[in-house]
């Protein structure tokens, strides 16, 4: 099953994919997730994207495209692909169709998560992120236990460079100019299902998964 989430950063695409990977057994593809290990281990790709990343550009669609291929290209990809933050331009779209039919693996639905622009700026305002495991807080509706500590695994939480006002500003525009369109493309394919994303993370969760046709 292939099960893409599509909506503007903040919309709770990561909180979302990590819960529905759990409960679907299938890989969460996080391509800004990709990018950011491919910055920290210094990699080619990601000092090629990390000037994109920093200014809330996207990064280009070739080097996204080819990242993802690998990606699918992996055994933990067999059962299926929760896709977060990908596609995000028409041609990364198009690619990925291309790329599913000839593995014969079409998408199941495309999950759209409907949020306001003020909700997104305070929310990412507030978010951190663990840097042991990946698990996304935020400070007012999600703290940790204790401050600055993941409650998974003790490790150091962190804000995201991008997660200042002035990029979340650029990163919404850039949403709006290159990635909203997709939604009219998986309508015309009749994927598109539409969840309110200003309900809080289980409620969000309950209703995509009926969405999905199954319980939350
Ligand atoms: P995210 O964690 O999904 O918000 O992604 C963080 C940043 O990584 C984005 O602001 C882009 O600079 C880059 N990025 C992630 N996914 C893509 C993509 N599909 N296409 C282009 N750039 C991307």
């Amino acid at each position: 099953m292939q099960i893409l989430l599509l909506g503007p950063p903040g919309a709770g695409k990561g909180t979302q994919a990590k819960l529905l990977a759990e409960r679907l057994n299938l890989l969460h593809l996080s391509t800004g997730d990709v990018l950011r290990q491919n910055v920290a281990n210094k990699t080619a790709l990601g000092m090629e994207a990390l000037p994109y990343m920093e200014s809330g550009k996207y990064v280009p669609d070739d080097l996204i495209n080819r990242m993802v291929e690998d990606q699918l290209d992996s055994p933990a990809a067999a059962e299926g692909v929760i896709f977060d933050g990908y596609p995000r331009t028409l041609n990364q779209a198009e690619t990925l169709d291309a790329l599913l039919e000839r593995k014969g693996r079409p998408i199941a639905a495309v999950i759209v998560l409907d949020i306001t622009d003020d909700e997104l700026v305070e929310r990412l305002s507030g978010r951190r992120v663990c840097s042991g495991c990946g698990a996304i807080y935020q400070l007012k509706s999600m703290p940790p236990l204790k401050p600055d500590t993941c409650d998974h695994c003790g490790a150091a939480l962190y804000q995201r460079v991008d997660d200042n006002e002035e990029t979340v500003r650029t990163r919404l525009k850039v949403y709006a100019e290159q990635t909203s369109p997709l939604v009219e493309y998986y309508t015309a394919q009749r994927k598109v299902r539409h969840v309110d994303a200003s309900q809080g993370i289980e409620k969000t969760f309950e209703r995509v998964m009926a969405l999905l046709g199954g319980e939350g």
